[in-house]
C-alpha cells in the first residue's frame, strides 16, 4: 500500500435544499469532514466522515471527529501505528480507512465497487422524506418524488407522528412504492402506548400500510426490546444505530433477532467491517439496505457501491445530489428513473470539484509524518 505522506483535514459546511427533520434532529446545512490521504509516489485518496453536526444520531459530532482525527487518529495511521488502538469513534476511523483505500485502489485503477464485490451497476433510488408540519405537506412531497419515478420512499417517524401520517402517504401513493419508516430510537419498549402504535405500523392485516420494515424503533442499547418486538410483528425490525459492529450484530443474532439490518459503512467503523456484517448478514438470511446520512458526493459514492452489493436487497436511503444539496462537492448524482448509476471508475469513481471544495471549506489542516 502507498503510505500517505500527508493528510489532509477539512470541515466543509454545505446548505441543504430543503431542512430535514427526523425524530432526534432537524437539520439546515450539513457539516463534514472530508479526509484526503496525500500519497507522495500515487493519486490522492478521499473520505467523508459522516458524523453530524450535534451528537443526537450517533456519540459522534463533527466537532470531536475533527479532534480524534487530529489528535489520535492521523498520527497513528502517519507513524504505522493500528487504529484500532483507539476505542469507538467508527465514524472518524471510517473517512480516514476510506481515503487511504481510495488512494490505493486510485493507484490500481480498481473501484471500490469492483473491490467490494458489489454485482449490481446501478440501483433504485430511495428517497427519505422527514418529519413535516402538516400531513398534507408529507404527501405532496412524497407524490413529487413518485412522479419522478422513485418507487421507495422512507418515512421518519417518532411518537404522535407515525400511523396517520403513514397511512395517509401509502393511500396516495398506492400499492406499489416500497415504503419504510424510521423511528431513529424514540420509542420505548416499555410504554406500552408505544408497543401499541408500533404494533399497528407492523401488521400486515387490513388497513394496508404493507411496510417493508420498521427501523430501530427503540433506543440503540435496547437490542432485547427490538428481538421481541420482531417476534410479534408481521413486518421486519431493521437494525440501525443498534449495530456498531459485526459484534453488535453477534449479539443480535444471539439474542434471537430475525430482522434487517441498515449497512452504514460510518457507523460501523469501516468499510471491511461492513463488509463482515454483508457476509454475516447474508450467511444468516437477514435483509440489509444500504444507509445514507445525507452525505456530499463522496459519501454518496460509497453508498452507491455497498447498495450494489449482493446482500442489500431493500431499498437504500439514496436520492440524487439534487435531493440534497443545490451544489455539491463532486459533479451531482442524477437519476434516471428513480435509478442511480453504480460508479465504476478508480477508488470511489468520484472527486471533489477544488474550486467548490475550497469554497464551502470552513477549516483546514496538513499533518505530516514525523512532524
Ligand atoms: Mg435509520
Amino acid at each position: 500500500m502507498h503510505e500517505p505522506e500527508a493528510i489532509e483535514l477539512r470541515v466543509v459546511r454545505l446548505p441543504l435544499v430543503t431542512p430535514f427533520r427526523s425524530g432526534h434532529a432537524t437539520r439546515t446545512h450539513r457539516e463534514v469532514v472530508v479526509v484526503r490521504a496525500l500519497v507522495a509516489d500515487g493519486p490522492d485518496g478521499w473520505g467523508e466522515c459522516v458524523a453530524e453536526v450535534e451528537p443526537t444520531y450517533w456519540p459522534e459530532y463533527t466537532a470531536g471527529a475533527l479532534h480524534v482525527l487530529q489528535h489520535h487518529l492521523v498520527p497513528r495511521v502517519l507513524a504505522g501505528a493500528p487504529l484500532q488502538e483507539v476505542r469507538g469513534h467508527h465514524m472518524a476511523k471510517a473517512a480516514l480507512e476510506v481515503a487511504l483505500l481510495d488512494a490505493r485502489l486510485r493507484a490500481e485503477g480498481r473501484s471500490v465497487a469492483d473491490f467490494l464485490g458489489a454485482d449490481r451497476t446501478e440501483v433504485s433510488t430511495g428517497i427519505a422524506l422527514g418529519i413535516t408540519e402538516t400531513v398534507e405537506e408529507l404527501v405532496d412531497t412524497a407524490l413529487v418524488w413518485c412522479r419522478q419515478g422513485h418507487r421507495a420512499l422512507k418515512l421518519k417517524v417518532t411518537p404522535g407522528w407515525d400511523a396517520v401520517p403513514a397511512r395517509a402517504v401509502r393511500a396516495a401513493v398506492g400499492p406499489d412504492v416500497a415504503l419504510l419508516v424510521d423511528a431513529n430510537g424514540t420509542y420505548r419498549s416499555d410504554f406500552p402506548g408505544h408497543l401499541a402504535a408500533l404494533a399497528s405500523l407492523g401488521s400486515l392485516a387490513a388497513p394496508p400500510l404493507a411496510l417493508v420494515a420498521i427501523e430501530q424503533p427503540f433506543p440503540p442499547d435496547d437490542l432485547v426490546g427490538h428481538v421481541a418486538l420482531a417476534q410479534q410483528i408481521d413486518v421486519p425490525v431493521c437494525l440501525d444505530e443498534s449495530i456498531g459492529s459485526l459484534a453488535d450484530l453477534d449479539t443480535a443474532l444471539g439474542l434471537g433477532f430475525r430482522g434487517a439490518v441498515n449497512l452504514k459503512v460510518g457507523r460501523v467503523g469501516g468499510l471491511l467491517e461492513a463488509h463482515r456484517i454483508h457476509q454475516r448478514s447474508q450467511d444468516e438470511g437477514l435483509d440489509l439496505r444500504a444507509g445514507g446520512m445525507l452525505e456530499t458526493g463522496l459519501g454518496r459514492a460509497l453508498n452507491l457501491a455497498v447498495a450494489a452489493l449482493p446482500g442489500c436487497t431493500l431499498p437504500p436511503d439514496l436520492g440524487p445530489s439534487t435531493r440534497y444539496f443545490a451544489r455539491d462537492i463532486t459533479p451531482p448524482f442524477h437519476d434516471r428513473d428513480g435509478t442511480l448509476t453504480v460508479p465504476r471508475g478508480p477508488g470511489l469513481g468520484v472527486e471533489p470539484i477544488e474550486e467548490v471544495l475550497d469554497e464551502v471549506t470552513e477549516n483546514q489542516l496538513i499533518l505530516r509524518a514525523g512532524e
